[in-house]
C-alpha cells in the first residue's frame, strides 16, 4: 500500500497492491504451514522415539531375565533333569572332560545334565511357539554351529568389540516385523568350567544373547497413527489456509475499493468532477505519443471564463463555484468522449482533440464559445446569469513536446482576451 502511495504522490505509474498483500498472505499461509508441519513431525519423531525405547527396555528386560537363569544355572554346573525317551545328551557336553552328563539315582532313573546354552535355546523355543518372543545365545566362535551368529548378531558382536553396551532395531523377516535386541554376554568363573577350552578367560565377551520380539502388530498400528497424524496435519493446514483466504477475501475487497477510491481522487477534481491537471497529463502525454507515431494532427484547445472575479465579487464564491460546475457539464456534454478535458486551473479548461486539424479545432472551439454565450445559466431558479469564454487554439507542430503545444495554446488564450475576450485565436 505504501509503496502504491508513493507511486501515486511521485505521480509515477503505481501497481495495485492486491497482489503484493496477496503474495504476503500467501507466505504467512505457507509459514504457519511449515510451524504446524513441524510441530507434528516432531510430535511423530517423538513418538517413534518413545516406542522404540519402550523396545529397546521390553528387550532388554527379557535378556536380563535369561542372563539370570543362566547364571543361576552355571552357578549350580547346570541343571539335571529326567532323561525321557528320545532324549539326546547334548554332544557338546560330552567332550568336557569329568563332567557327568547323565545319572542314575537309586531307582535306577537316569538323568542328563542340561548347561545353560541348551536352557536358552529351549526356553526360547518355548516362548516362540508362544508368538511371544525368542532368544538366541551366540558367538563368533561356538562350540555348537546352531549357535553360530546371523547377519544381525554378526554385526552386533563387532560393535560389542568395539565397547557398545547394546545393539538394537527392526528387521523384516518373512514371518513379519521384528524388533531385535542383542546384549553381551560377559565370561564369568563359573562359565570356564565349559569354555576354558575356547581359551577364555574371565570378564572376556564370549557373546550374546539376542531377543527378537514380532512388532507386525505394534508397527501396523504406528504406521496407521501416521497415517492418521498425516491427515490431521493436511486437515489444519486446511482449514488455516480457508480461514486466511476468507479473511482474506473481506480484506482485499476493501483494499481494492479503497484503492479505485484513492485512483479516482487522485485523478479527479473535486469541484467539476473533471479530470484533474495531472490525470489530463498523463493522457495528453500518452495522446501525444502516439499522434507522434502515427503522424496523425493533435490540436489543445485553453480556455478561460471572462471577467469570472466579476461574478464572484457580485454573486458570492459559491455561486462562482455553481458556474465553473455548469460550464464542466456544458464542455463534457459538446465533446467526443476521445477528447481530453480537464481543469487546467481556477476557471480555465484545457481540452486535447486528437486526429483533429487545426481548422476543425478551430471549429470546435468557436462551437463552444457560441454554446457558452448562447446559453442563460439559471441557478437555484432565481439567478440568471451569462457568460462569455475565450479561448486559445493550437496545432502539434513535428517534433514539438505536449508542455510546448500547450503553452503556445495558452499563448493564443492570452491573445483572446488581449483582443477583446469572447473570441477563439489561433496560435
Ligand atoms: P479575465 O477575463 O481576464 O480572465 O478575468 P477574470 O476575472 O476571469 O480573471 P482573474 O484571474 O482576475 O480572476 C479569476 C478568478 O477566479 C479569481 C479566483 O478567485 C476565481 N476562482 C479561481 N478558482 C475558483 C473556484 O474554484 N471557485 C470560485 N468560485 N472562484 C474561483
Ligand atoms: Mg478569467
Ligand atoms: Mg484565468
Amino acid at each position: 500500500m505504501k509503496n502504491f502511495l508513493d507511486r501515486l504522490a511521485k505521480n509515477e505509474p503505481y501497481r495495485s497492491s492486491v497482489k503484493s498483500v496477496k503474495k504476503y498472505l500467501l507466505g504467512i499461509c505457507l509459514i504457519i504451514a511449515l510451524i504446524v508441519l513441524s510441530v507434528f513431525w516432531g510430535f511423530h519423531l517423538r513418538t517413534n522415539a518413545l516406542f522404540e525405547r519402550q523396545m529397546v527396555n521390553s528387550s532388554r528386560a527379557f535378556f536380563e531375565e535369561i542372563v539370570i537363569t543362566r547364571q543361576w544355572m552355571a552357578d549350580h554346573g547346570g541343571v539335571y533333569v529326567e532323561m525321557r525317551p528320545g532324549d539326546e545328551v547334548n554332544p557338546y557336553l560330552q567332550t568336557i572332560p569329568g563332567l557327568k552328563t547323565v545319572i542314575r539315582d537309586a531307582d535306577g532313573k537316569k538323568y542328563m545334565l542340561k548347561n545353560p546354552a541348551l536352557a536358552t535355546r529351549e526356553i526360547s523355543e518355548i516362548a516362540d511357539r508362544q508368538g511371544s518372543f525368542r532368544f538366541h545365545i551366540t558367538s563368533l566362535n561356538p562350540l555348537n554351529p546352531a549357535n553360530a551368529p546371523d547377519e544381525f548378531e554378526r554385526r552386533a558382536l563387532e560393535r560389542f568389540a568395539r565397547g557398545e553396551p547394546d545393539v538394537s532395531g527392526f528387521e523384516t523377516h518373512p514371518e513379519g516385523q521384528v524388533f531385535r535386541y542383542m546384549a553381551p554376554l560377559v565370561t564369568e568363573s563359573a562359565c570356564l568350567k565349559c569354555h576354558a577350552q575356547q581359551g577364555y578367560t574371565a570378564s572376556d565377551v564370549r557373546g550374546g544373547i539376542s531377543v527378537t520380539v514380532p512388532a507386525s502388530t505394534i508397527l501396523d498400528e504406528i504406521r496407521a497413527n501416521k497415517i492418521y497424524l498425516a491427515l490431521s496435519v493436511t486437515g489444519v493446514i486446511l482449514i488455516i489456509i480457508l480461514i486466511v483466504s476468507f479473511i482474506s477475501t473481506f480484506f482485499i475487497r476493501d483494499l481494492k475499493t479503497a484503492e479505485q477510491m484513492l485512483l479516482s481522487m487522485a485523478a479527479t477534481d473535486p469541484l467539476t468532477g473533471l479530470l484533474n491537471r495531472r490525470e489530463g497529463y498523463r493522457r495528453i502525454e500518452a495522446e501525444h505519443a502516439r499522434a507522434a507515431r502515427s503522424g496523425k494532427p493533435l490540436c489543445a484547445i485553453m480556455l478561460d471564463i471572462d471577467h469570472f472575479k466579476m461574478i464572484n465579487d457580485t454573486h458570492g464564491h459559491l455561486t462562482g463555484d455553481d458556474v465553473l460546475k455548469w460550464l464542466a457539464a456544458v464542455l463534457k456534454k459538446t465533446l467526443r468522449t476521445s477528447d481530453i478535458l480537464c481543469r487546467y486551473g481556477g476557471e480555465e479548461f484545457l481540452v486535447v482533440v486528437p486526429e483533429t486539424t487545426i481548422e476543425t479545432a478551430r471549429h470546435l472551439a468557436e462551437r463552444l464559445r457560441e454554446i457558452v454565450e448562447q446559453n442563460e445559466i439559471i441557478l437555484n431558479g432565481s439567478i440568471r446569469l451569462r457568460l462569455t469564454i475565450s479561448l486559445g487554439v493550437a496545432d502539434l507542430k513535428t517534433g514539438e513536446s505536449y508542455e510546448h503545444l500547450i503553452f503556445r495554446a495558452d499563448q493564443a488564450l492570452y491573445a483572446a482576451k488581449n483582443a477583446g475576450r469572447n473570441r477563439v485565436c489561433m496560435d
